[in-house]
């Protein structure tokens, strides 16, 4: 029987890119992977999230400073959890309480938590795990042992509850593992990656926008593409034709709770076009935005990784308007040297 075997990626719709850089590279310590533009919008971005070689499940975003806010809620992907030791724990609440970031503490099927929202309202969660952490990526004062070792879990907001339940069950492989009064969790596999949480209460729908949780990608096995189309199909629901997406090809359908799901392929992953050192150093252009790069990076602010010890205020939204800070803070800079 055809199976997922766990979270391939998940993505988000967030708001600056610089900002989103900060927090998933700088405060949470996630490797950069890839930057690229959006396959269907060569104005935005597209920034791939994960461990050192990107063999752990990825956390993509799509930023728009200018895009209107969504709402987290029914019919998306709600929490994203990151496995880390538990020894990490401690560490972990000192780092996000020196970024003002609030956060809360519980435990659910015997794992310890913390829960907390990035800057664009996302709900995310470090969960208690110990999977291997050779490919962890240390940045900063995160070393190695205490990083995120990679996406283990996400919790689903559904619409439908039943009807997402038997399309995890059913169409993509899970197994029912666990129920408490609010959850039910299942697994497709103990591998990380490999689990999920669904939400049985009935939550107000979300919203689409900035904040939220765009769609959830399970791995894959290319030769099975078209067996996949097929099983999805015979479920009653809509597959859309293969796309290519250069790292994977993937197919996309809407389940009947409302959640957009993709199925990637595991191959040709993210080092087609850069070795394990060079992953995210440099904006990769899509093929077919090759002839207009010089007007892709005119527009496109510029980001990059850096150590930071807060997060500031991000006062522009484009390169241009980037450019204008610049110049107006070395004004500023300069008059008061002359006041001097
Ligand atoms: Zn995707």
């Amino acid at each position: 029987m055809l199976k997922t075997t766990g979270i391939h990626h998940i993505s988000s719709v967030v708001g600056h890119a610089q900002r989103n850089v900060d927090f998933y590279a700088s405060v949470l310590g996630l490797r950069l992977v890839k930057k690229t533009v959006n396959f269907d919008d060569k104005d935005r971005y597209h920034l791939y999230y994960g461990n050192a070689n990107g063999s752990t499940g990825l956390t993509t975003t799509f930023p728009f400073s200018d895009g209107d806010e969504g709402f987290v809620g029914a019919g998306q992907v709600g929490v994203t959890a990151y496995a880390t030791s538990s020894n990490a724990f401690v560490f972990w609440k000192a780092r996000l309480a020196a970024f003002n970031i609030p956060y809360f503490e519980y435990e659910r099927f015997g794992k310890k938590r913390i829960g907390f929202t990035d800057p664009d309202g996302l709900e995310l969660e470090l969960i208690e795990g110990e999977f291997d952490q050779s490919h962890s990526w240390s940045f900063d004062q995160i070393t190695k042992e205490a990083a995120l070792i990679g996406i283990q879990q996400a919790v689903l907001y559904s619409k439908q509850p039943e009807e997402t339940l038997r399309v995890l069950t059913d169409v993509l492989g899970y197994e029912r593992r666990a129920e408490d009064e609010e959850m039910i969790r299942l697994t497709v596999n103990d591998n990380l990656g490999g689990a999920l949480e669904l939400n049985k209460k009935q939550r107000t729908p979300g919203k689409m926008g900035v904040g939220t949780v765009h769609h959830i990608a399970f791995k894959i096995q290319e030769a099975d593409l078209e067996a996949w189309r097929e099983k999805i199909k015979q479920a009653g629901y809509r597959p859309t034709e293969i796309k290519n997406r250069k790292y994977f090809q993937a197919i996309y359908f809407r389940e009947k709770g409302g959640i957009l799901i993709e199925l990637s392929t595991v191959r040709p992953g993210i080092l087609i076009d850069e070795t394990v050192e060079e992953l995210g150093g440099t904006l990769l252009i899509p093929p077919h935005y090759a002839e207009q790069t010089e007007e892709i990076l005119a527009h496109l602010m510029p980001v990059e990784v850096r150590k930071i010890s807060k997060m500031e205020h991000y006062g522009y939204r484009d390169r241009y308007e980037y450019e204008l800070l610049q110049r107006r803070n070395e004004m500023k800079k300069a008059m008061k040297w002359l006041k001097e």
